[in-house]
């Protein structure tokens, strides 16, 4: 049911607004009238007005108290005295502590990861966490493992970032110089062999940049993870701990998931249990699929402040495109010394087809197919919007002007389809 196009609202100390913008082509406007409010840990400025677009899935948490108006129609809004913000809040205490003694000890900061199934507010949590800690001054590490959204970069990939600003109401954390490796896939279980290659490279290049810095070092690292959680799910899981030598997990509103990690971490690991918001929202499988594109659409138009892409033609022949992993044998028909799994992490030469056409090409840094391709970060990535088999050409839209780089580009399954 569609609401009044002007509402306000106050709210008491402890408690939250929250809304969700459907309806196709809306907007709404948020503004704080009097009081203080955050959102997912960001303060919100007093008569600035923040923009929410369709599928906005928002909450402003007050600690003081608050008037907030909201302009435009919003699908539901309604206030909650019930919040696990204060639960959070003294999560966000403990790990400062943690970072204290850290500063006092010259050693490293907590490096904690969330988990828990889908839509339990794992991203949300994460956000409101290291919003908090820079907001305290730390310069915490964002590390996103959760390949089927993407939050740093696009979907199909996992990637870190240091945050030196809380995010941004309404584009998230600055994604500057973000470090990304390729996946391609939406799924870890697609390729789990090469899913846990690439979070085990992370996870070296993060230790090695904290050697060299210490303030990112003592602010400690926070991991956002996919809602895969059972069966091979779950070992993704503990290999990423273990990659990333996690001291502290927060498990979401899953006491199996929690009594499982609390059998099999090493007694050094804190797995703490938390309950979810109860202002989570489930999403459907479309509507996962939709913020996929919406995130990717963003890569290349940007949020709020608009990017430009350029569109240029390229011959077939002066691209090295390989996708990531050969059909898998058994092992008796492998040659000597190799596994059936190292397979899936070989590149294979791709060759101009219809098929290339809508998909995501990463443009990885490494010059040609025997370096290091899945140890190597991508430089971006670009989208071949349509494929010319007459002339051997494809068109591709992407963020820089042309030519595209001489280096590799590895295909994704991810596709995109542009009709800006
Ligand atoms: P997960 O990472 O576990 O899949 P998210 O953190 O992405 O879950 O949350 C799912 C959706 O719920 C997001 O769109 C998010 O904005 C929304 N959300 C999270 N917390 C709240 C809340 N307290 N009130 C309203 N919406 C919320």
């Amino acid at each position: 049911m569609t609401e009044v196009q002007l509402q306000e609202f106050k709210l008491d100390p402890d408690s939250e607004l929250r809304f969700e913008v459907e309806s196709k082509n809306e907007k709404v406007v948020l503004e704080i009238k009097s009081g203080y409010a955050e959102l997912f840990g960001t303060e919100l400025v007093k008569g600035k007005p923040y923009e929410f677009h369709t599928g906005a899935k928002v909450a402003v948490f007050t600690w003081h108290g608050c008037t907030v108006e909201l302009r435009g129609r919003t699908e539901v809004s309604y206030v909650a005295k019930e919040t696990p913000m204060v639960v959070y809040l003294n999560v966000h205490a403990a790990l400062e502590q943690q970072r204290v003694s850290a500063e006092q000890e010259c050693a490293r900061g907590p490096v904690v990861m969330v988990v828990g199934p889908g839509d339990v507010g794992k991203s949300t949590l994460t956000r409101i966490l290291l919003n908090y800690a820079v907001r305290m001054g730390r310069r915490p590490i964002y590390v996103d493992l959760d390949v089927g959204q993407g939050h740093i970069s696009v979907p199909g990939t996992i990637g870190a970032l240091l945050v030196e600003r809380p995010a941004s109401i309404e584009e998230g954390f600055s994604q500057q110089a973000p470090l990304v490796y390729h996946f391609g896939h939406s799924s870890p279980g697609e390729n789990l062999e090469l899913y846990n290659t690439i979070v085990s490279r992370l996870a070296e290049v993060i230790a090695e940049r904290c050697d060299n810095n210490k303030k990112a070092s003592t602010s400690g690292v926070i991991i956002n993870t996919c809602g895969w959680i059972k069966g091979a799910g779950y070992k993704v899981l503990t290999h990423a701990a273990q990659a990333f030598e996690v001291d502290v997990i927060l498990v979401l509103d899953n006491e199996r998931l929690y009594n499982e990690l609390k059998r099999d971490m090493p007694k050094f690991v804190k797995v703490v249990y938390l309950p979810k918001s109860g202002g989570v929202v489930e999403r459907s499988s479309t509507q996962r699929a939709e913020t996929r594109d919406a995130r990717i659409r963003e890569y290349f138009y940007g949020k709020r402040t608009p990017y430009y892409p350029h569109s240029f033609d390229v011959k077939f022949t002066d691209l090295k495109i390989y996708k990531v992993g050969a059909p898998s044998l058994p092992d008796s028909c492998m040659p000597l010394g190799m596994r059936a799994a190292d397979a899936l992490t070989k590149l294979v030469q791709v060759w101009a087809s219809p098929a290339l056409q809508h998909r995501l090409l990463a443009v990885s840094f490494a010059a040609a197919p025997d370096d290091d391709v899945l140890h190597t970060n991508l430089a971006g990535f670009v989208c071949v919007t349509a494929v010319d088999p007459e002339r051997q050409t494809l068109t591709i839209l992407s963020p820089q002007p042309r030519p595209l780089p001489s280096t590799v580009l590895l295909l994704s399954d991810l596709q995109y389809m542009d009709n800006h």
